[in-house]
C-alpha cells in the first residue's frame, strides 16, 4: 500500500518518525501524471530511503485568466500509475495530495518568496507572477518536507535557474537534481497541457522541438541562428525563441560555454514549452 497522506500534520507526523539519517527526496507536481514526472519519481527513489512526491494544483502560480479550474485533476489516475511502477521502489514513496490550498498556506498568509528579474525573462513577459507562485510554494514544501534531494524536469528550465537561484540565495540545505526532457515518439515533450490540443494541433505542435533542433544543428557547425529565429519569429505563434546561457538566461558572449535554446510556442490558448540544452565548443 503506497502512503497518501493530505494534511500538514500527518506530514509532519511521518517526518517525525524517520531518524535523522534517512534520507528523503522531493518530487514536486500539480499531478496527472506522465512519464515525465514518473522518471523524476524513480530517481529519488533509487537516491533516498523515501520520496515525497507532492500532487498539489498550486493557485499562487496561475494568473487569474489562466487555466486554474480548468486544469487536469486526476488524482485516481495518478495513484495508479504509481501504484503500477517497479514493486520495489513503491514501499520507499509516500504521496502527499493536500485536498485543501490552506494546509500548505494557511489563513492569512502573505509572504512571497520572488527571485527578482529573472522572473520577468521569457515566460515572465507573458506570466509575470508565475515564478513567484512557484518559488513560494516550493520553498514551503522544501520546509514541510524536509528534504536532503529535490528532482524537477528540464522541460521548465526556467523554472530549474530560479529555483536553483532562490537555494544558493536563501542558503536552503537542499540538493537539487534537474532530469532530462521526456518526449514523445513524435518529439513533443510531454505535458499535461499536451490534451488540450486538437489532432490538427498536435501536428502544428511538431514545429518546436523541430525548430529547436534545427538551431541545435546550426550551432554544432558554428553558424549563427539569428536570421532562422528572426523569421520564425514572425509568426505569432511564438511567445518567444531565444538562445541564452544556460547559467543565468543572459545573451551568450565569448565565455560562454552552453547555451539552451528556449522556446514557447502558442497553439490556441495553449502554450508549449521546450528547450535544448547545447555544449559550445572551446
Ligand atoms: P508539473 O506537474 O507540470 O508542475 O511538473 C512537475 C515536475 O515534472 C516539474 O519539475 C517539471 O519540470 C517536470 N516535468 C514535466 N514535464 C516533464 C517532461 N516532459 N520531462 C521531464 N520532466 C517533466
Amino acid at each position: 500500500m503506497i502512503k497518501v497522506l493530505d494534511t500538514r500534520s500527518s506530514l509532519d507526523e511521518f517526518r517525525k518518525s524517520l531518524s535523522a539519517e534517512t534520507s528523503i527526496g522531493l518530487v514536486p507536481t500539480m499531478g496527472n501524471l506522465h512519464a515525465g514526472h514518473l522518471t523524476l519519481l524513480e530517481k529519488s527513489c533509487m537516491e533516498n530511503d523515501f520520496t515525497i512526491i507532492t500532487i498539489f494544483v498550486n493557485p499562487k502560480q496561475f494568473g487569474p485568466t489562466e487555466d486554474f479550474n480548468q486544469y487536469p485533476r486526476t488524482f485516481e489516475q495518478d495513484l495508479e500509475k504509481i501504484a503500477n511502477l517497479n514493486l520495489q521502489l513503491k514501499s520507499k514513496i509516500i504521496i502527499f495530495a493536500p485536498k485543501d490550498p490552506d494546509e500548505i498556506f494557511a489563513k492569512g498568509f502573505s509572504t512571497t518568496i520572488s527571485v527578482g528579474a529573472i522572473t520577468q525573462l521569457l515566460c515572465g513577459r507573458f506570466r509575470p507572477t508565475h515564478f513567484d507562485g512557484v518559488t513560494t510554494v516550493v520553498y514551503k514544501l522544501f520546509k514541510l518536507a524536509n528534504a536532503h534531494n529535490a528532482y524537477f524536469g528540464q522541460k521548465d528550465f526556467q523554472q530549474c535557474v530560479i529555483i536553483k537561484k532562490m537555494v544558493k540565495d536563501l542558503e536552503i540545505p537542499i540538493k537539487l537534481h534537474i532530469m532530462p526532457i521526456i518526449r514523445n515518439s513524435d518529439g513533443l515533450a510531454l505535458s499535461s497541457r499536451n490534451q488540450y490540443l486538437n489532432d490538427d494541433q498536435k501536428l502544428q505542435a511538431l514545429h518546436l522541438p523541430e525548430t529547436l533542433i534545427k538551431i541545435e544543428k546550426m550551432i554544432n557547425i558554428s553558424v549563427d541562428p539569428k536570421k532562422l529565429i528572426e523569421s520564425e519569429l514572425e509568426n505569432k505563434a511564438w511567445d518567444y525563441l531565444e538562445v541564452l546561457d544556460t547559467k543565468d538566461l543572459t545573451l551568450p558572449n565569448s565565455k560562454t560555454k552552453e547555451v539552451v535554446i528556449i522556446g514557447a510556442y502558442r497553439l490556441g490558448s495553449t502554450r508549449l514549452l521546450d528547450n535544448r540544452v547545447v555544449k559550445l565548443n572551446a
